[in-house]
């Protein structure tokens, strides 16, 4: 038997080489928020004293080896086709506005400092209303005895209208200036069981170096979470950078309606399906389910809430 490929013998790279030039290259996209061309990985490659001997041909194959192992991918963006590491969240990396940058205080005392920056990214990044829970939360849930609900440092809320259906999304985001442990990992995890999107946000002092990152970014991957780094002072360089892109989970609806409802007061009419900011009670409808069920109803649950907006409670009184 002849091998399919007739080439000339070149050596095969091993898993090591390979690994190193997807991480040579990943740290350039990470630093032009961007993947790269076919010539400035040649130039790359070239500039390090490994590679330097190859020719352009070597390199082709070498990309070719990487790009079959699932190391590097063709990504393109209009007209243009890039190579990307499977490292690399995508496009839509990007730095937001300066604006972001200029609310993280000059000489940040805590955690909570960095929540209007956050805040602001987090509204012009995802287009939502982002709300600082990190004490709502807790108490809300405390309320409620239910210790175990992780409570995220800030949320957003996105508002999706459509003529027929409306719908909300969750954007959980958990502010870390520590260095990475997998513990921040699980708790940003446990968020996925009420937002569509998680978030674990760390300053640039704690973010630690690339090979660091690399391996927090792997996991976070895994586990849907997206990973953002921000600025540690105002006077430093580095802006917002969005290192991976969290992916959209399926929370469970009733975890989610509890917690649009209880912790932010967003509640769903029953009739029209919109949303509503709302801390009017007397709009609320409460119902005692049917006896025939209660025996089967756990918990303390024996009271239905449901919510009516305004506007159709106007219509309902019109038709009365
Ligand atoms: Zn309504």
């Amino acid at each position: 038997m002849s091998r399919s490929r007739s080439q000339s013998p070149r050596h095969v790279p091993n898993e090591k080489t390979l690994k190193e030039m997807t991480s040579l290259i990943h740290e350039a996209e990470i630093s032009r928020r961007f993947p790269l061309p076919l010539s400035d990985i040649e130039a790359l490659l070239k500039s390090r004293r490994k590679w330097r001997h190859m020719d352009r041909k070597e390199i082709l194959g070498l990309v070719e080896q990487a790009m079959d192992g699932g190391w590097l991918a063709m990504r393109t963006e209009g007209n243009n086709a890039y190579l990307a590491t499977r490292h690399f969240a995508g496009f839509d990396m990007e730095f937001i506005d300066e604006s972001s940058g200029g609310l993280v205080p000059q000489v940040p005392k805590r955690e909570r400092d960095f929540y209007p920056a956050i805040r602001s990214w987090l509204e012009i990044r995802y287009r939502c209303i982002a709300i600082d829970v990190s004490e709502v939360g807790k108490r809300g849930y405390r309320r409620v005895g239910r210790g175990l609900v992780a409570v995220p440092d800030l949320v957003g809320v996105r508002y999706l209208a459509g003529f027929h259906e409306d719908d909300v999304e969750v954007v959980a985001m958990e502010v870390k200036t520590d260095p990475p442990r997998s513990q921040h990992l699980s708790e940003a995890f446990r968020y996925e069981r009420f937002a569509e999107y998680s978030i674990l946000a760390y300053d640039t002092n704690s973010l630690g170096l690339f090979g660091e990152v690399r391996e927090l970014a792997d996991e976070a991957r895994r586990l849907g979470i997206g990973l953002l780094r921000f600025p540690a002072t105002r006077t430093e360089r580095g802006r917002f950078l969005e290192i991976q892109t969290p992916t959209r989970q399926d929370p469970d609806p009733t975890v989610k309606h509890e917690y649009l409802a209880r912790t932010l007061n967003i509640l769903r009419c029953m009739f029209c399906g919109t949303y509503h900011l709302t801390d009017d009670r007397r709009r609320i409808i409460l119902s005692k389910r049917d006896d025939a069920w209660l025996q089967y109803v756990s918990g303390e649950n024996y009271n239905a809430i449901r919510y009516v907006c305004e506007s159709c409670e106007a219509f309902l009184n019109a038709r009365t």
